[in-house]
């Protein structure tokens, strides 16, 4: 209890300057108030409101957008090494403020602080990598044909809007930005109103570290006003989005006037498939941690167990009991596993699914039960017996809430792993090597690890298909995105070129 109330006294150290002036958008280096005045940024612990937050819309973003137009010009030329330099010095920032962004996280969105506070780091190493790409990421090609010489280069796209969601919102935001930063964009960021306290300390910190004034800046609103505005703003070249697939489409379509270029990383329903010759210690730890860390508020939560029905029995018993252990609780005690859900409209939604689940004839195996009135905090919760029809095994529930559905034969668990509109991740535990080489080739999804839960590797593609999104980020494939590429060819000799009208 000691140390939940230290946590509690820093927090409320770090809060107090956001009580007394709130949330401003930040454009070009300016606090600037909303154009339609504030909303209030409500915790999910207790329900009290943190602080009030700038309401911007078209205006705001339009002056944000200008600002990173105004500001993109010195930041493209500006050396490579010394916009490395200022990238690193933002990853620096970061690790010296972690404690402040991961306690701040935790207020404003409910997660535990055992996951947070490693967020809060990655943020930072998100940094760090991209900041060793900055030397070389417009580097190109020489492609010789018989009559020209063919160079190739890159060249940052302009100003990019970012827009992220509220789940680990300061870690996501980073992974955006920096890469769009390391490629020499400018960025105007909208953050999910859910949760913008982590966003205000990110633009801050990133302008301490000697960011130039509009290289980053932050406009806070709703999706209706702000984001909209923002996909169809004539100076805004490109959209980097993370969130739900029906917000991916609207992205898309709000874009089109102005033919912007989307990246889009969109929902899940991703399944978890447990063969009966697999380490079943080591799967059981995998399936939990994948479900039930971060709330299961993760796109690349394993939502839907499908293991072999000749191990069901015994698996699902053991799954029950570590279930029932888990501990839901202030999301500031280090010994909390599982924190309140983010809003009051999320909890409605992800409690709504104990009552569709009986309805459609699972069995509410473990949980299914709010905890308290105080905060939004529900029991880790297992539905057993489902099938892959019922809409607990179809729609993305983003909570702590796992189906199980037990299947015979590996045709069969490919036919249900891949019976979603989803595709992001699939994870496969087994020990026979070739039937893990032919799963994973059919398997619809874009990452797929294989005796392992989500493990990220930098440099590796990060990404969808189906509804789960469209692009790829992570190493070369970040800046693909936020870069145009030019070819230009020279003659290297007096080859014949048609002559008309001699
Ligand atoms: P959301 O789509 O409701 O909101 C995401 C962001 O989009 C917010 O900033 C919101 O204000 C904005 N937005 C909403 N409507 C908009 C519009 N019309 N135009 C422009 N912007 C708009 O998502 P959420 O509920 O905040 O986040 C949870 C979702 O994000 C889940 O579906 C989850 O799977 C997904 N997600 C995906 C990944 C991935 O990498 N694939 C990662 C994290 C989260």
């Amino acid at each position: 209890m000691r140390v939940l109330d230290e946590k509690l006294k820093t927090l409320d150290g770090y809060l107090a300057r956001f009580r007394e002036s709130g949330v401003a958008n930040r454009i070009a280096g300016q606090d600037v108030a909303g154009s339609q005045g504030v909303f209030q940024s409500i915790s999910p612990v207790d329900r009290s409101v943190i602080c009030d937050v700038a309401l911007g819309a078209a205006d705001d973003i339009d002056r944000a957008a200008l600002a990173a137009l105004d500001a993109f010009g010195a930041w493209r030329d500006m050396p490579a090494l010394e916009r490395k330099a200022i990238l690193i010095r933002i990853a620096e920032g970061i690790e010296a403020r972690a404690e402040e962004i991961a306690l701040c996280e935790c207020w404003d969105t409910g997660q535990a602080y055992r996951f947070m506070s490693k967020a809060a780091l990655r943020g930072a190493e998100n940094f760090r990598y991209f900041a060793d790409q900055v030397v070389q990421a417009r580097d190109g090609q020489h492609l010789k044909s018989p009559t020209l010489m063919n160079v190739t280069t890159r060249t940052p796209i302009g100003p990019v809007g970012v827009i992220t969601p509220w789940n680990t919102p300061f870690m996501l935001s980073t992974w955006k930005i920096a890469p769009a930063l390391a490629a020499g964009c400018t960025v105007v960021h909208k953050p999910a109103e859910a949760s913008p306290l982590t966003a205000r300390l990110l633009v801050e910190i990133a302008e301490e570290a000697g960011l130039p004034p509009g290289v980053l800046n932050t406009v806070n609103g709703f999706g209706e006003g702000a984001g909209r505005a923002l996909c169809e703003h004539p100076k805004i070249k490109a959209i980097a989005f993370v969130g739900e697939s029906r917000t991916g489409s609207l992205i898309t379509k709000q874009g089109a006037d102005t033919l912007k270029r989307n990246h889009l990383e969109l929902g899940g329903k991703n399944p978890v498939i447990v063969f009966d010759d697999a380490d079943l210690e080591r799967a059981l730890d995998a399936v939990i941690f994948m479900i039930y860390s971060i709330n299961g508020e993760r796109c690349t939560s394993s939502s839907r167990l499908l293991v072999q029905e000749s191990i069901r029995e015994e698996f699902e018993a053991k799954l029950i009991a570590r279930v029932n252990a888990i501990k839901v609780g202030h999301p500031l005690d280090p010994a909390t596993e599982i924190g309140p859900l983010v809003t009051k409209e999320h909890f409605d939604k992800v409690t709504r699914y104990f009552d569709i689940a009986r309805e459609d004839g699972a069995t509410v195996a473990a949980g299914g039960v709010t905890l308290g009135d105080e905060g939004y905090f529900v029991r880790p919760t297992l539905f057993t017996g489902a099938s892959n029809q019922m809409r607990i095994a179809q729609e993305e529930i983003f909570g702590p809430v796992l189906t199980s559905i037990s299947f015979r034969t590996e045709e069969e668990a490919l036919q249900i792993a891949n019976d979603t509109p989803y595709g992001l991740t699939g994870y496969v535990w087994t020990n026979d090597l070739t039937r893990a080489l032919r799963v994973t080739d059919r398997l619809e999804a874009g990452m797929i690890w294989v005796n392992s839960e989500n493990v990220r590797h930098l440099p590796t593609p990060f990404g969808g298909v189906k509804a789960s999104g469209i692009g790829r980020d992570g190493g070369d494939w970040s800046f693909e995105f936020y870069m145009e590429q030019k070819n230009i060819a020279f003659a290297t000799g007096q080859h014949k070129i048609p002559r008309l009208g001699v």
